[in-house]
């Protein structure tokens, strides 16, 4: 949510801003802006709508300046305009800030300050702090760096800010808490400031990520200087990052959601990296070694998530239940840790985020900490909050997911739970021998399976052309491929506006069958597998409503081919790794039918990566 940006050092900033916000446009495209000082100026640009917008408003002005921020928004106090667009200024245009989070006491703030003859000239919390930052300033008679670290400790809420200020024309100033933000060290002592590295790796490859209530001071040619809210000093800890440039590029595709699609036999190959010895049988997650008996264990496993990597929590839950043998609970993170849940210290808590920012399942995690659990992580993000602030955990390393629909995130996320579910079952020793080996062999040939699959490309395409203009889409699966068909619904609601729903085939006749007609697709995933008869009755009672069906089945499969509308085949695999095939073709679907709409995939509406919000 919000993407911010900033520079200074000796090259002009207004490029750099402009390629970052376009990286940093997946995490929100309702406004961009940029403010840079020139010739003693504060000069600021902002518009409604994309990155694009802001770059043909500003096309005939002077952006020239070495020093300079910029903002992608993704509103949250404020309708999405011109005058809620960041950044925003102080009463005396001294001072500008661009702000990812949400000032929660912004309303008192406000009032306060609104008192004391301050005017306001946008909705947003953001231009409240601002105003807070001048008022001490001037009040407390301090400096820039004094009057932002007394602000920021009168503030409840989350922050990821950079200010500016023109009397100080050679200092940035940034500062977060709970929102990430990461300054990249250039050579001769210059500095990017980005929500995520992409902004930053063609420039620079050091990079110090801020924890939570840290300052810091970058002034053009000097050293960083890191402090937190207490004014205690802080030693910076610069990291190399391991990002490759190409793997934030669209590499020859349309989208970024395609190609992450077609990255998925290498991304699930990357997540198994490593972890699984074939030789000596045995699954190994490094990050959770030292947890395992203490996983195995627990009185229960707690799976926190939202979206998307909710789903997989969901997958998990069949997978350890299954081969652990360990009771699993799933939970949506924002229902959790609101709810006053029991948590003992004997639980251990599964956080799972793509990004590893997502306010809720940090906020969960909190929650869970604090009563004793014990934390284990998933996130692809390296470095990320969530992965600080857990005791252990596993990266999916899937590589940078840029579209807004989550795909290979998905998948690489389902391919570490399966992986911890046969780490715990062997510890535990809840599978035999060969049944381990089994389903080991079959997960790694799961990447070959997957490059099968996306060669039924243009047959999904030609599906999606007959069903583009539907207004409604049920999808059904069970046991494992039920949080599949979840899945695939939140992908066609998140990219092509189509409503969707994922049910339990089973539970279709409890309600939803009411809603078939001729007008209603109905994917079912309906491979060879335990439910097998019980999927094809579910089909057989859609199509006696006229229904159309499209079936996800296994390759060679005659049963559903004979009444199913349309069939896509996958290859055959253990049930428990189905969902691994059996999501590709629904993510296609929902792409091709969302192309065919005119809709944009990479950047659907109201929706942003890296939700940092609550
Ligand atoms: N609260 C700020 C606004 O609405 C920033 C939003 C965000 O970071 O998502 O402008």
């Amino acid at each position: 949510m919000c993407g911010i940006v900033a520079y200074i050092g000796k090259k002009e900033a207004y490029p750099i801003l402009i390629k970052g916000l376009q990286r940093l446009e997946y995490r929100g495209y309702d406004s961009a802006g940029v403010a840079l000082i020139h010739n003693q100026e504060l000069n600021l640009f902002k518009k409604q709508g994309k990155v694009s917008e802001l770059i043909s408003f500003a096309s005939d002005k002077d952006t020239s300046g070495t020093i300079g921020i910029g903002h992608t928004r993704w509103a949250t106090h404020g309708a999405p305009s011109d005058r809620n667009a960041h950044p925003h200024f102080s009463g005396n245009s001294d001072l500008a800030i661009i702000h990812n989070g949400i000032i929660e006491n912004y309303a008192s703030l406000k009032a306060e300050l609104s008192q004391r003859g301050h005017q306001f000239s946008s909705d947003t919390d953001t231009e409240v702090l601002i105003h807070l930052i001048e008022d001490i300033r001037i009040k407390a008679g301090v400096d820039l760096e004094e009057a932002v670290r007394i602000a920021l400790n009168e503030v409840v809420g989350a922050y990821a800010i950079v200010v500016l200020s023109k009397k100080n024309p050679d200092m940035l100033i940034a500062a977060k808490k709970s929102s990430p933000l990461v300054i990249g060290i250039g050579e001769t002592d210059e500095y990017y400031i980005a929500s995520d590295a992409t902004p930053i790796i063609e420039y620079t490859k050091n990079v110090l990520y801020l924890n939570d209530e840290e300052i810091a001071i970058l002034k053009k040619g000097e050293e960083l200087r890191l402090i937190n809210i207490k004014n205690q000093p802080k030693v910076p800890y610069i990291q190399e990052l391991e990002m490759q440039l190409e793997a934030i590029e669209k590499g020859g595709f349309d989208h970024f959601m395609i190609k992450e699609i077609f990255e998925q036999p290498t991304s699930i190959k990357n997540s198994m990296r490593g972890r699984i010895d074939l030789n000596k049988g045995i699954v190994s997650l490094g990050g959770i070694r030292e947890y395992k008996q203490k996983i195995i264990n627990a009185e229960r496993i707690i799976i926190v998530a939202c979206g998307t990597s909710w789903h997989a929590g969901l997958v998990g839950e069949y997978l350890i239940e299954d081969f652990a043998r360990i009771p699993v609970e799933v939970e949506y993170a924002s229902e959790f840790r609101y709810r006053n849940p029991i948590i003992t210290e004997s639980d251990v808590v599964i956080a799972i985020s793509q990004s590893g920012e997502t306010a809720d399942t940090l906020a969960a995690i909190k929650l869970a900490k604090e009563k004793g659990a014990t934390i284990i992580g998933i996130c692809n993000v390296v470095g990320s909050s969530i992965s600080r602030a857990t005791d252990a955990g596993s990266y999916t390393h899937a590589g940078p997911e840029i579209g807004v629909a989550s795909t290979k995130a998905f998948t690489a996320q389902v391919t570490v739970l399966s992986l911890m579910a046969l780490s715990l079952a062997q510890a535990k020793g809840s599978l035999s021998d060969s049944k381990l080996r089994q389903l080991m062999v079959e997960l790694s040939t799961i990447p070959e399976k997957v490059e099968k699959l996306l060669n039924t490309d243009n047959q999904i395409k030609a599906i999606a052309e007959k069903f583009k203009n539907a207004r409604n889409f049920l999808y059904l699966g069970r046991g494992y491929n039920f949080p599949v068909a979840l899945e695939g619904a939140l992908k066609l609601k998140e990219i092509s506006y189509i409503h969707a729903e994922g049910y339990p085939a089973a539970e279709m006749k409890h309600g939803p069958i009411a809603l078939i007609d001729e007008e209603m697709p109905v994917v079912v995933i309906a491979t060879k597998h335990g439910n097998y008869e019980k999927v094809v009755s579910n089909i057989e009672e859609v199509k006696a409503r006229n229904g159309k069906i499209i079936a996800i089945v296994t390759e060679g499969d005659t049963e559903v081919k004979a009444i199913a509308d349309y069939t896509i085949e996958v290859p055959e695999t253990d049930e428990a790794l189905s969902p691994l095939l059996t999501t590709i073709p629904l993510q296609l679907l929902s792409y091709y039918i969302a192309i065919m709409r005119g809709c944009n995939v990479d950047q659907p509406r109201n929706l942003a990566k890296s939700v940092t919000v609550e």
